[in-house]
């Protein structure tokens, strides 16, 4: 019997450069039901960045619109100087459909974020190693010195909120780390707290 279940909120943080998107996007590529919330910017787009497809990129005035509206699900003024925010609609909409939603959003975002849905599955993906974090970031050269070191100088405080997560998972090859997700959600779907129909229909049987 197939299991009926509500759509599962994953939010998953790392620092930069850990691979988030890889994972996020490979796991996306083998289950049509998992779908990744598009997040508004007020950051320029990097080299080959499409509009609505890794952010909304937005001017800090339509960014605050937003915000006034009531549009975000939670936002963040992140590193200095960007807002960054997870548009409500298609999160609430996605899940209702049944379908999981994935939030790529930082460590601050997530925690709102499981303070207004308790349910909510925090997953934390990080490098075996500080050092490793920093020559990916190095090696990804979209940005400048002064930037990176910035981010490594986040990536440090990030990593101490790991405690406050559901899970971890070491990127050390990405299929690996795939498959630990995969088991991850596999196992959040068969939670009894999460199976509230099936519960039902089991009970009725043979009635
Ligand atoms: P990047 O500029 O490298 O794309 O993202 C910088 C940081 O902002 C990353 O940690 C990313 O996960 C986070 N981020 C992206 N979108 C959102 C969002 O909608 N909300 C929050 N709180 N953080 C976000």
């Amino acid at each position: 019997m197939k299991q009926q279940r509500e759509g599962l909120l994953l939010v998953v943080s790392g620092p930069a450069g850990v691979g988030k998107g890889t994972v996020d996007q490979a796991l996306m590529s083998r289950n049509s039901k998992i779908k990744m919330s598009v997040s508004a910017t007020t950051r320029a787009p990097r080299p080959g960045e499409i509009e609505g497809v890794h952010y909304f990129f937005k001017s800090e005035e339509e960014f605050k619109a937003m915000v006034d509206n009531g549009e975000f699900l939670e936002y963040m003024h992140v590193f200095g100087s960007n807002y960054y925010g997870t548009p409500r609609f298609f999160v609430e909409e996605q899940l209702a459909m049944g379908h999981d939603v994935i939030l790529e959003i930082d460590v601050q975002g997530a925690m709102k974020v499981k303070q207004a849905f308790p349910n909510a599955v925090l997953i934390f993906i990080t490098a075996p190693s500080m050092s490793e974090i920093k020559s990916r970031l190095i090696g990804r050269g979209t940005e400048s010195m002064e930037q990176i070191e910035r981010r490594f100088a986040t990536a440090f405080e990030e990593v101490k909120m790991i405690p406050h997560y559901d899970y971890v998972i070491v990127n050390d090859v990405v299929d690996m780390a795939v498959h630990r997700m995969e088991s991850i959600l596999e196992a959040e779907r068969c939670r009894v707290s999460r199976s509230k129909d099936l519960l039902e229909s089991i009970q009725d049987t043979g009635r």
